[in-house]
C-alpha cells in the first residue's frame, strides 16, 4: 500500500534485472538523485507506460452512472435489516457515483438522511435533507423528508423552525394534496403527533447540558517553543554527528505533559479495507467499507455523511469546505489520476502532493538557500556530502562571536535558527539515498517518472483543449520548476525520505456486532503523513512519550517523568511489548538503517533465555516456568519434567484455533456455547502456558465479553481483571493499552452498579488515559460522565441487604432504586462500551 502494487513492482524489478550490467552500474553509482532520476527515466518506454495504464484502469475511480441505483438498493436492504450504519455507507457510495443535480444524488442523500435519523445523528440528517433538496429531490416525495426535518428539529429543541416546517408542509398539502405519495391520513396523524411533541417540549423547562468544551482548542501548548514551532518550551533541538537532530528536555517534565502538537504538513488517506459488509453479487461494484467511505479525504475526520468530489468517486469529504480546500490545494491535479495513484502507492501519492503543496510556499527562496548552504549549483546533493559538511562544522566546534556562542546551523532551520513545519523542513529530511538498494531507487525513479509523464500529458491536454487552462497549467507545472525533470527529482527525493520519515496516522475504530451490544475496538491505520517536528524525535523501543492523533494533528505527550537534559524519544513501531529484540533489530535495520541501542535492546539481549512472560510456557506438573531452546526443562530443579518446544508450539497453535472458534461463536451471539468452549480452552491453557501468557489474556477477555453480553457483570468483571493482569505484565501499568482495559473494566463495574469499584477504576483509568491523550479525549469525558452519574445517585437507604458493596452485583435489589440509576446513560455506554479485546498491536511506523 505504501509501495506500488505487486504487478508493477515485479514488472520493474524484472526490467531492472534485464538491464545490461553497465547501465545497472551507472545507476547504482550515480552521485546525485538528479543523475539517478535522469538515468532511470530515460529507460521508461511507451510499452511500460501502457502496462501501467492497464493496471490503473483496474480501479473504479470515476463516476459510474449505473452504480447509484445498485448502491441505493443495497442500502435499502441494510436499512430493512436495521443496520443503519451499513445503509448510510452504501448510500454514500451511491452519492459518490452520482452526478450533481440529478435525481440519483437527491434520492441517495434523502435515503441517507433516513439512516442518519435512526442513528440519532440529527444535525447531519438535516444537512442531508438540505442536500437532497438542493440537488432536486422530486416534489412528490417532499412531504416525507419535510416531516423528517421537522422531527429532527423537534429533537434538537429548535421548536420555532420545527413549527415553521410543519406549517410549510401543511400549506403544501392543502395546495396540492394529490402530490403526496404517502396516504394523506397517515401524514396528518404524523403531523398531529409532532405538534403534540412540540407542545410537550415547550412545557418542559429543560436545561441542555452545556456543550463539551471543544477538545481541540483546549489542548494547546502552554508556551510554544521559540526555536521549534509546534513544540513546547520544555524541549530543545540539538544535533550531533551520531544521533543527527534530536530533542532534549530543558526542564523536568511530568507524565502527561504535552510536548509536541503538530498538524501534518501533508497526509494521504490510506485506501485500506475494513471487514466486508457482504460479498457483492455483482463484483463490479464493491460493497466493502473502506477508510475512504468513513473518513474525510482532506481532514481525516470520521463521518457517515460524506460529500463526494464532483469529478470522481474516490475522493469524499466531511464538508463542502474540505472539498473546496482540497480542490484548490491539490485535488484539481489529482482528480483524474486516481487509478494511477492507487497503482503507484501511498508514498508516490505523498511525493506528488508534497510538491503540489510546495507551490504555496516560496519555493524559489528554499532552493536558493539550499544552493547557498551547499555552495553547489546542484540542489539535490547526495546527503553524505551534507554529512561531511556537518562533521566539518563539528570539527570546528562552537565559535565565539561578539561574546556570544554561535552554534553551527542545524539543517532544516531558517537563518534565525528557527525550525518550522514547512516545505523547507520537509525537504531537509534525510532521503538516505546511499542506504537504499539500487533496485529500490530504480523502482521509485521509474514510478515517479511515469507519474511525471502523465502530468505532462494532462497539462498539455488542458492547454490544447483550453479547458480551465490557466488554472490547470499553473497547477500542473509549479512555478519553481518549469522543467518537469526537476519536479521529478524532488518527488524522488520525497519518495526515498518516506521510508524513514512517514508517520502512520492511526485511530481507534469500533467494529460492532449487529445489535451493538458488544463492540470491538482496534487500532487502525488511517493515513500516512509527514510531520517535520515529530520527525526530529529519535527512536526507542521503550519510549518516554506517547503519540495520538485527532484529525491530522499529532500530539506527543510524556508518558513518564523525563528529567532535564534527557532525550525525548518515541517509538517508530517496534515496541518492546510487541516484538522480541531480534525482530525489532531486524526491522529497524532494514527500514530505518540503524542498530538500536536503547536500554530495552541492551538489557533484553542479555536475558532473553526464556523469552518474555507473555510468551512463556510453564510446567505441566508444578507450574514453574520452562526454560531452554529446542528442549525445555522445568525451571524448578526438583522437578524432572522436560518437553520439546515443537510439541508446545503445536499445542499453542491448536489452542489458538479453539479460541478463534469460540470468538466466532461469540460474534454470532452463541454465548453459552462460546463460554463452554472458552472455559475448556482456559483449562487447557493452564496446563502449559504461564498465567501471563497473551493467549490466557485473550481467553479471559472472551469470557468477560460473553458474560457482559449475558448481563452477568460480576463474572464479566472477574474475568476482565485477569485479562488486565496480562496486559499489565506485557505493556506496563501506565501504558495506553492498560488505560483502555481499565476503561472497559470501569464500564462493567458501572453497568453492574458496583459503585465503589466503579469509582476506583474510573479514577485509575482517567489517570492513565489522560497521560496519553490529555484531559479532553472522548474516553476521559465519558469516564467523567460516568463518575458524575455515580456520585449523583441518591443516597441508598441503610440496610444490610441492599447496601452496595463489593458484592452487590446482580442484587440490584431495591426496585425503586433501580429506576433511579441512570438507565439512559447505561444504555449509551453499553452500546459504546465493552470493547473487550486485547489491545491492538498494529501501530507501525509506516
Ligand atoms: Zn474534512
Ligand atoms: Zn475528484
Ligand atoms: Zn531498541
Ligand atoms: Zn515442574
Amino acid at each position: 500500500m505504501d509501495l506500488p502494487v505487486d504487478e508493477w513492482k515485479s514488472y520493474l524489478l524484472e526490467k531492472w534485472s534485464l538491464l545490461p550490467t553497465s547501465i545497472q552500474l551507472t545507476i547504482s553509482t550515480a552521485e546525485t538523485l538528479g543523475d539517478i532520476f535522469l538515468q532511470s527515466s530515460s529507460l521508461l518506454l511507451p510499452e511500460d507506460e501502457m502496462f501501467l495504464k492497464r493496471l490503473s484502469r483496474g480501479y473504479l475511480v470515476g463516476k459510474d452512472p449505473e452504480a447509484p441505483l445498485f448502491y441505493r438498493e443495497e442500502g435499502n436492504k441494510k436499512f430493512q435489516e436495521k443496520d443503519y450504519t451499513g445503509a448510510a455507507v452504501l448510500y454514500s457510495k451511491g452519492v459518490s457515483h452520482s452526478r450533481p443535480n440529478t435525481e440519483d444524488i437527491a434520492l441517495c442523500y434523502a435515503n441517507r438522511s433516513a439512516a442518519l435519523f435512526h442513528l440519532g445523528q440529527y444535525e447531519i440528517c438535516l444537512k442531508d435533507i438540505i442536500r437532497a433538496q438542493t440537488h432536486g429531490y422530486p416534489e412528490r416525495l417532499q412531504p416525507k423528508i419535510m416531516l423528517r426535518k421537522a422531527e429532527c428539529l423537534v429533537t434538537l429543541g429548535r421548536l420555532q423552525e420545527a413549527s415553521q416546517t410543519i406549517k410549510d408542509l401543511e400549506s403544501n398539502f392543502t395546495a396540492k394534496p394529490a402530490l403526496a405519495d404517502s396516504p394523506f391520513q397517515i401524514l396528518q396523524r404524523n403531523l398531529h403527533h409532532l405538534e403534540m411533541k412540540i407542545q410537550g417540549k415547550k412545557n418542559l423547562t429543560e436545561t441542555f447540558p452545556a456543550a463539551l468544551a471543544k477538545a481541540f482548542e483546549d489542548m494547546d501548548l502552554r508556551d510554544e517553543n521559540e526555536q521549534i514551532s509546534s513544540a513546547s518550551s520544555s524541549v530543545s533541538l540539538c544535533t550531533n554527528p551520531l544521533k543527527g537532530r534530536y530533542l532534549v528536555a530543558t526542564k523536568d517534565i511530568l507524565p502527561g505533559e504535552l510536548l509536541v502538537k503538530e498538524a501534518a504538513f501533508v497526509s494521504v488517506l490510506t485506501p485500506g479495507e475494513m471487514q466486508p459488509l457482504h460479498q457483492p453479487l455483482d463484483s463490479k461494484w464493491s460493497t466493502r467499507v473502506t477508510n475512504g467511505d468513513l473518513y474525510c479525504h482532506q481532514c481525516l475526520k470520521h463521518t457517515l455523511a460524506t460529500v463526494p468530489c464532483d469529478g470522481c468517486s474516490y475522493a469524499k469529504y466531511c464538508s463542502q469546505e474540505c472539498m473546496q480546500q482540497a480542490w484548490e490545494l491539490y485535488h484539481s491535479i489529482e482528480c483524474s489520476l486516481g487509478g494511477l495513484l492507487l497503482t503507484l502507492g501511498v508514498f508516490c501519492h505523498i511525493a506528488l502532493r508534497l510538491t503540489l503543496l510546495a507551490r504555496f510556499e516560496d519555493v524559489g527562496e528554499i532552493i536558493r538557500k539550499l544552493c547557498d548552504e551547499t555552495s553547489h549549483k546542484d540542489v539535490f546533493l547526495p546527503e553524505n556530502k551534507n554529512m561531511v559538511k556537518t562533521l566539518k562544522y563539528y570539527g570546528q566546534g562552537e565559535s565565539e562571536e561578539n561574546g556570544k556562542i554561535v552554534q553551527p546551523p542545524i539543517p532544516g532551520c531558517d537563518v534565525n535558527g528557527k525550525y518550522e513545519n514547512n516545505y523547507y523542513a520537509v525537504f531537509n529530511l534525510l532521503p538516505h539515498t546511499e542506504n537504499h538498494s539500487p533496485e529500490y531507487k530504480f523502482l521509485c525513479a521509474l514510478s515517479v517518472s511515469a507519474l511525471c509523464r502523465q502530468l505532462e500529458a494532462a497539462s498539455l491536454q488542458a492547454l490544447t483543449t483550453g479547458l480551465k487552462s490557466s488554472k490547470l497549467k499553473a497547477a500542473a507545472t509549479p512555478e519553481f520548476c518549469p522543467d518537469l525533470d526537476i519536479w521529478g527529482v524532488a518527488m524522488l527525493r520525497h519518495m526515498l525520505q518516506l521510508q524513514c520519515n512517514a508517520q502512520a496516522i492511526t485511530t481507534i475504530q469500533q467494529t460492532g456486532s449487529k445489535e451493538n451490544i458488544i463492540t470491538d475496538s482496534r487500532q487502525v491505520r488511517l493515513a500516512t503523513g509527514v510531520f517535520p517536528v515529530v520527525s526530529l524525535l529519535n527512536h526507542s523501543c521503550s519510549p518516554n512519550t506517547s503519540v495520538s492523533f485527532i484529525s491530522t494533528v499529532a500530539t506527543i505527550r510524556a508518558s513518564q517523568q523525563i528529567r532535564k537534559g534527557q532525550e525525548i524519544l518515541h517509538c517508530y513501531g517496534p515496541h518492546e511489548s510487541r516484538m522480541g529484540v531480534a525482530e525489532r533489530q531486524q526491522k529497524l535495520r532494514s527500514q530505518y538503517f540503524f542498530d538500536c541501542t536503547c536500554p530495552a535492546c541492551q538489557t533484553e539481549a542479555h536475558r532473553m533465555a526464556s523469552g518474555p512472560r507473555w510468551e512463556a510456557f510453564c510446567c505441566n506438573s508444578c507450574r514453574a516456568p520452562m526454560q531452554g531452546d529446542d528442549v525445555l526443562s522445568c525451571g524448578n530443579r526438583s522437578c524432572p519434567e522436560s518437553i520439546s518446544r515443537d510439541h508446545l508450539v503445536s499445542r499453542l497453535q491448536d489452542l489458538q484455533q479453539q479460541v478463534e472458534m469460540a470468538q466466532k461463536l461469540l460474534r454470532n451471539d452463541k454465548l453459552e456455547q462460546a463460554i463452554g468452549r472458552l472455559l475448556g480452552c482456559r483449562h487447557d491453557a493452564e496446563s502449559f502456558l504461564s498465567a501471563e501468557h497473551t493467549m490466557v489474556g485473550e481467553i479471559e477477555d472472551g469470557l468477560a465479553q460473553a458474560y457482559a453480553a449475558l448481563g452477568d457483570w460480576q463474572k464479566s468483571a472477574t474475568h476482565l481483571q485477569k485479562s488486565l493482569q496480562v496486559v499489565e505484565v506485557r505493556h506496563g501499568p501506565c501504558s495506553v493499552e492498560m488505560g483502555h482495559e481499565l476503561f472497559k473494566l470501569a464500564q462493567i463495574f458501572f453497568s453492574g452498579f458496583a459503585i465503589p469499584e466503579a469509582l476506583n477504576t474510573i479514577q485509575k483509568a482517567e489517570k492513565v488515559l489522560s497521560v496519553h491523550y490529555g484531559p479532553w479525549h472522548d474516553d476521559i469525558q465519558e469516564l467523567r460522565k460516568m463518575k458524575s452519574c455515580l456520585l449523583d445517585l441518591p443516597p441508598i437507604p441503610v440496610g444490610p441487604s441492599i447496601m452496595p458493596g463489593p458484592h452487590c452485583f446482580g442484587e440490584l435489589a431495591h426496585p425503586g432504586h433501580a429506576q433511579e440509576v441512570p438507565v439512559g446513560y447505561c444504555g449509551i455506554i453499553i452500546k459504546k462500551s465493552i470493547a473487550l479485546k486485547m489491545p491492538g498491536s498494529s501501530f507501525s511506523g509506516s
